[in-house]
């Protein structure tokens, strides 16, 4: 499939999990074609996914197998999450000095010689957006990064970076899914609607939690999901999730993070289904056990 659009696909997979698949690299190979075909051509990384940066070196294994394929996906990786060995605290550094090592690093891991996004994967409390700035000045003049973005930041914190680039930032990568409403009550949402950009939404199943959890929260939530799974003619409650992140305004695109291509076919369906605003609020109030004032 070409590409039609210009920084990432209308889904995404994420690959944080990607160590736990048990894959070998022909079958993530195999894995990453059939998303290809699916038109999920962008891919979700970050250095800290997987133990000692694990799932972008796995990944990088894949491109040395098929060359060719660097070209037909866009890679999505992170900085600025320092945890592990060797750290007294784990902490957050969006430094110049620190973005720039990290591209250097992932870039020799993925074994390419471009992202095409890279993300501030949190926002730190000590980032100087003038130095933040510079770095991302570096890596685009010298082709390492094509477009930035941010994750988990919040509107004053995506406004002051924005403030300081000559570029826009294309995404903020947040939690969205009928568990966490947190990112439709706080103005996140609102100010991406407002500028145009689309937020990438990550856990949009809450990591899963939906499927095996017990709760009041839970069950009610997954009583309603049949019910509008029904109503829409939905395969499975995934994807009347992921339809319900998608009818958001601000035009979420989500991050999938199955291991199972049969969820990721699943997941693709939901491009073509909608739900009225009834079933959307349906969903809303099983989430809070109570309805709107
Ligand atoms: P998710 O879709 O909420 O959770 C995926 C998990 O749910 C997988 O373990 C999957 O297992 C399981 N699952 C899916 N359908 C299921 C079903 N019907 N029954 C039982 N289990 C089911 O997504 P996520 O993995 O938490 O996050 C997606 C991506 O977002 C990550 O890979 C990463 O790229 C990104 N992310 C970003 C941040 C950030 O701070 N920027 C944070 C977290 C995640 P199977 O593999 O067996 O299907």
């Amino acid at each position: 499939m070409q590409k039609s659009h210009p920084v990432f696909s209308p889904l995404i997979q994420g690959y944080w999990r990607m160590a736990e698949w048990g894959m070998t690299t022909q079958q993530q190979h195999t894995f990453l074609k059939q998303h290809v075909e699916m038109g999920i051509t962008t891919v979700d990384h970050a250095p800290v996914y997987g133990p000692d940066s694990a799932c972008e070196r796995m990944f990088g294994e894949v491109l040395a197998l098929d060359s060719r394929m660097r070209d037909q996906i866009e890679i999505v990786s992170k900085c600025g999450i320092y945890r592990g060995e060797g750290k007294t605290v784990n902490h957050y550094n969006s430094s110049k000095a620190a973005i720039i090592a990290s591209v250097d690093e992932s870039l020799s891991r993925i074994n390419t010689d471009h992202l095409d996004v890279l993300l501030l994967h949190r926002p730190d409390l000590l980032m100087d957006a003038d130095d933040a700035a510079e770095a991302f000045a570096e890596l685009s003049a010298a082709g390492k990064v094509k477009h930035f973005g941010v994750s988990n930041f919040t509107p004053t914190q995506f406004e002051l970076l924005q403030s300081r680039l000559d570029q826009p930032l294309v995404t903020n990568q947040v939690e969205i899914n009928p568990v966490n409403l947190q990112v439709t009550e706080d103005g996140t949402l609102d100010q991406l609607q407002r500028m145009r950009v689309s937020p990438m939404a990550w856990s949009c199943l809450a990591g899963g939690r939906i499927f095996t959890e017990n709760s009041e929260q839970m069950t009610r939530l997954r009583e309603t999901l049949a019910q509008v799974m029904e109503e829409i003619g939905a395969s499975s409650i995934d994807q009347v999730i992921f339809a319900w992140v998608m009818r958001l305004p601000a035009k979420p695109v989500p991050i999938i993070g199955s291991g199972n291509i049969e969820r990721v076919h699943a997941a693709a369906g939901a491009l073509d289904l909608s739900l009225t605003h009834e079933q959307w609020y349906r969903i809303w109030v099983a989430s809070k056990g109570h309805g709107v004032a």
